[in-house]
Formats: C-alpha cells, sequence, structure tokens
C-alpha cells in the first residue's frame, strides 16, 4: 500500500483513499485517469497500428491466398 501527497495540501493519502484525509480534495482526480486513458491510448496505438497494417495487407492481397502455387 502506497501513500500518495494530496495534489492539493500535500497530506499524504493512501493511494485506495477516494479523498485527501485533510482537505478532502479527491485524490483520484481527473489527471490521473487522464493519464491512463493517453497510456492506454499510446498502448492500443502501438499495438493497433502493425494490426491494421497487417489487416490492410491481407485485405490488399486477396488473389494470393486462394491461389497457391507452392
Ligand atoms: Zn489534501
Amino acid at each position: 500500500m502506497a501513500l500518495v501527497p494530496c495534489k492539493e495540501c500535500g497530506t499524504l493519502n493512501s493511494e485506495h483513499a477516494d479523498i485527501c484525509l485533510s482537505c478532502e480534495f479527491p485524490t483520484k482526480g481527473r489527471s490521473k485517469k487522464t493519464l491512463w486513458r493517453w497510456v492506454a491510448f499510446g498502448l492500443a496505438m502501438m499495438l493497433g497500428a502493425p494490426l491494421a497494417m497487417y489487416a490492410l495487407d491481407l485485405l490488399k492481397t486477396p488473389q494470393a491466398s486462394p491461389s497457391k502455387k507452392a
């Protein structure tokens, strides 16, 4: 269990606390959620972009797979 400083007053609160014990400022504000949203977005782009390119590559060459001349 980690302690995180309150963004408003600097009091150390449990990372699981919803509000600051001292000033009742919400410890889980928008900034953290936004950060995680951007992290998720970045990961989705990193993982999704190659997959999308691969999918597009497959769609571009539909004739290649049925006619196997190997
Ligand atoms: Zn506080």
